[in-house]
């Protein structure tokens, strides 16, 4: 689900959304209220970047802001729609560069033809060649241009028009990573774990996910401040880069505040738990430093839960026991991972 919010805070934000409201002149309805809503939530750093620059434009934003906010930044591009019209537009424009081709091909046929009838027509003793034979190469070789220039076109608009695909995809793969630490969200961790519950695991192995919590975070956040406890959490991104837990068909995200998952795809349960080990003891090395003195400020552990996949899981199930796992590994005195 995209709002995560319980009800108290989400009356927090209610307020601040009606505030926002107020302030401006797009009507009450519900893409002004999901539009301000993400922005008071600081769910949606591009949307929140937009509107920020509007507003320095032009202070009070109006219903078409609102509809342009809401289709630029909130509405979901249809993955599929998306396919289609790309693969539908290129299908066309290979049929023109390939129309084209022809053309061009075929007016040159036609020119070489026309220019052997010239070379017999005016050849000693052939009959002297009229106007409009010489008209008519003149004509095939402006064809034969055209065609070429056509051709040409085509083919840069196909360029052109795969650059745009590409780009659509990476603008729709940013929106499924985590701003902080360039690992997956919680948008992204969703779709990638449905991809893998719909795939069966490949004979002898199994699926398998981590959870990962850091322990103690708030007393960081109360003993070094926010800042600091930000850098913690892009420290364990890296981490679990360097410890390659989102190599081969791995998958790394954040799964919300200061907890991260691995999903891993067709894998043993022994690999899942040797992983969450290698996360841990790297976890447990990390060294932050005070970026000016070089002087190490804090260490931190992590805590993690181990389950894979059975017959009857669904993602919720899944989740549920790995939670159930790390929740142990709380439990038994953190820095340490469990296996359901
Ligand atoms: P435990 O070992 O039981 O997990 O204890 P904990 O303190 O880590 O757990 P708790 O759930 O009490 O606190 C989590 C803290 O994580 C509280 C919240 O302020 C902090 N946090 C969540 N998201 C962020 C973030 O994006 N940045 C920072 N700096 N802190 C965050
Ligand atoms: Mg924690
Ligand atoms: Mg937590």
């Amino acid at each position: 689900m995209r709002y995560q919010h319980s009800k108290d805070q989400s009356a927090e934000l209610l307020r601040m959304v009606m505030a926002k409201m107020g302030q401006h002149d797009a009507a009450y309805n519900p893409v002004t209220f999901t539009v301000w809503y993400e922005q008071v939530a600081g769910m949606n750093s591009n949307l929140s970047l937009a509107i920020e620059r509007l507003v320095q434009a032009h202070t009070r934003l109006d219903d078409a802001d609102m509809w342009q906010l809401y289709q630029s930044f909130v509405a979901d591009v249809d993955p599929q729609a998306m396919h289609r019209i790309g693969t539908q537009l290129n299908s066309m424009m290979l049929g023109m560069a390939e129309a084209a081709m022809r053309t061009g091909d075929q007016a040159g046929q036609f020119g070489e033809q026309l220019r052997g009838l010239t070379d017999v027509l005016s050849g000693p003793g052939g009959p002297m060649l009229g106007p409009e034979v010489a008209q008519a190469i003149v004509a095939t070789a402006q064809m034969r241009s055209v065609a070429q220039a056509l051709e040409q076109e085509v083919s840069t608009s196909r360029k052109e028009i795969n650059r745009l695909r590409d780009e659509l995809t990476r603008v729709r793969d940013e929106s499924l990573l985590d701003t902080l630490t360039q690992v997956l969200n919680r948008k992204g961790f969703d779709q990638k774990l449905a991809a893998m519950l719909t795939k069966p695991a490949k004979a002898g192995h199994v699926h398998g996910l981590i959870m990962l919590d850091l322990d103690h975070f708030k007393l960081i956040n109360d003993t070094h401040g926010h800042v600091m406890g930000d850098r913690v959490l892009q420290a364990l991104g890296e981490v679990l880069r360097a410890c390659g837990a989102a190599n081969t068909g791995n998958s790394v995200a954040r799964y919300g505040g200061e907890e991260f998952a691995i999903l891993m795809p067709d894998t043993s349960r022994d690999v899942c738990q040797k992983m969450a080990e290698l996360v841990r003891m790297h976890t447990k090395a990390m060294k932050v430093k005070d970026r000016r003195t070089q002087t190490v400020i804090l260490t931190v552990t992590i805590s993690g839960g181990v389950a894979v996949m059975q017959a009857d899981d669904d993602a919720q199930s899944l989740v549920a026991r790995a939670d159930a796992a790390l929740y142990q590994s709380k439990q038994a005195g953190r820095d340490r991972i469990t296996c359901a």
